[in-house]
């Protein structure tokens, strides 16, 4: 899986902006045994876990989060950036390199009989992850745990999860 996995997700230098290598997962996507391979990576530690709810994180982690939730039979929650979401919302802001960002979450989309499993893309800092765990405590959901394709060990985000449990597909920088 790891090595499947380096060969399909692409550097690409200074993207979106200078001194950053962003981490392209489409060519993983765009193959449909790999995109088969890392849906179920992703649910497999999880099918006897009695998760409720999959959260994905704004943009590509709906990509991965909806059919990990259909993996799991549990239903899927969109965290997305903000003014996007109609309904009523909570917020979360995080610190960015320069400035803040924040994500949101429907008031009614978890609860606290839910068991949730957070999925995204890429962790580097671990803000964003922070934010949307922050977010699903405020309803009194339990947050099961974390999953990602790609941890970049350098940025150190696990130390930003307060111990939530997460899991990463193929990691970067050790
Ligand atoms: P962070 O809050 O620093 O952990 O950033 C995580 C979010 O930014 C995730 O939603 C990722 O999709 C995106 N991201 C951050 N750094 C990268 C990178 N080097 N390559 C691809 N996506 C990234």
């Amino acid at each position: 899986m790891e090595n499947m996995l380096r060969s399909f997700i692409r550097d690409v230098p200074d993207f979106p902006e200078p001194g950053v290598i962003f981490k392209d997962i489409t060519p993983a996507l765009g193959d449909a045994g790999a995109l088969v391979d890392i849906v179920e990576a992703l649910a497999a530690p999880y099918v006897n876990e009695g998760i409720t709810k999959v959260a994905g994180i704004e943009s590509r982690g709906f990509i991965l989060a909806a059919p990990v939730a259909m993996a799991l039979g549990a239903g899927f929650v969109p965290l997305r950036k903000p003014g996007k979401l109609p309904y009523e919302v909570v917020r979360e802001e995080y610190s960015l390199e320069y400035g803040t960002d924040a994500l949101e979450m429907h008031v009614d989309a978890v609860d606290a009989t839910d068991r949730v499993l957070v999925v995204d893309d890429v962790i580097a800092t671990g803000g964003t992850a922070a934010a949307a765990a922050r977010l699903l405590n405020r309803p009194g959901a339990h947050i099961v745990g974390m999953v990602v394709m790609v941890e970049l060990t350098f940025l150190n985000g696990r130390a930003a999860l307060n111990g939530l449990p997460m899991r990463a597909l193929v990691t970067y920088g050790d």
